[in-house]
């Protein structure tokens, strides 16, 4: 069963202009249900542009996404930000938490923003953070964590409101090569755990081999 299914995706900018960059041609990429796919590609590549297109942050030219059985091409925009807030998290290279809130109130305000009251929020981001390690940052601000830390923050906040599917691009890329081994061990024992579905970009072959499969992204397509 596909929890993610991304079909014949095609995606260009500046269409009909000079400036004309077609990313990508007729992309097709599966996620089963539990499975964590590595999305392998070269700079440049349209990683970023898949990724956003499977999260319903943009929308694709031509193809067809479909999120646990569900197609999503012919939604409203209101629609789509719904069910991204309600059934996707993103985490980046960058953390991107905002600073002037603590570690627990960055996991506690997209639950917020999704309906949940603030009691069971902050259970639910105690509990979160205690699963990644940081249960004693939880009310430090951001600037006052390592880079390891904050991406550990970061990924509560992405499964703060119970995502189905999870994307993430270089999750940790921005950390030292023993941070990085470390941090996406927690990751993907935090995935593991939720029965979480992912799909993970990253240019680290070693931590590609940790995932259930590899597939690349070349000349707009995905092959494996
Ligand atoms: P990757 O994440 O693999 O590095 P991206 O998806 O960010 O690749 O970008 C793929 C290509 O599309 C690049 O050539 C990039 O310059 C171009 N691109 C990305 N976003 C835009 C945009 N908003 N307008 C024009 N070109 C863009
Ligand atoms: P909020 O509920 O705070 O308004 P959004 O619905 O805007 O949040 O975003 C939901 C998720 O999508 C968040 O994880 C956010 O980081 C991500 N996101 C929103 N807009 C963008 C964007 N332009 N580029 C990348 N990620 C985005």
């Amino acid at each position: 069963d596909a929890m993610l299914e991304l079909s014949g995706i095609t995606k260009g900018y500046n269409r009909g202009k000079p400036a004309e960059v077609v990313v990508l041609r007729g992309a097709t990429v599966t996620v089963a249900k539990g499975e964590v796919v590595a999305l392998v590609a070269p700079s440049g590549a349209g990683k970023s542009t898949l990724l956003h297109i499977a999260g319903l942050l943009d929308v694709a030219d031509e193809g067809t996404v479909r999120l646990d059985g569900r197609e999503m091409s012919g939604l409203s925009d209101r629609a789509r930000t719904e069910a991204r807030r309600a059934e996707v998290g993103f985490i980046y290279q960058f953390h991107h938490l905002l600073p002037e809130f603590s570690a627990l109130e960055n996991v506690v305000i997209p639950q917020l923003a999704n309906g949940v009251p603030k009691a069971q929020a902050e259970a639910r981001a105690r509990d979160l953070l205690d699963r990644v390690g940081v249960a004693a940052r939880a009310d430090h601000r951001p600037a006052a964590l390592s880079g390891g830390e904050q991406q550990r923050v970061a990924f509560c906040r992405a499964l703060a409101n119970g995502p189905k599917l999870l994307l993430a691009d270089e999750p940790t890329g921005n950390l030292d090569p023993a941070t990085s081994d470390q941090v996406f061990g927690v990751l993907m024992a935090l995935v593991r755990e939720t029965g979480l579905s992912a799909l993970i970009a990253t240019h680290n072959m070693e931590l590609a081999g940790r995932m259930d499969r590899v597939v690349r992204l070349a000349q707009g397509r995905v092959e494996g």
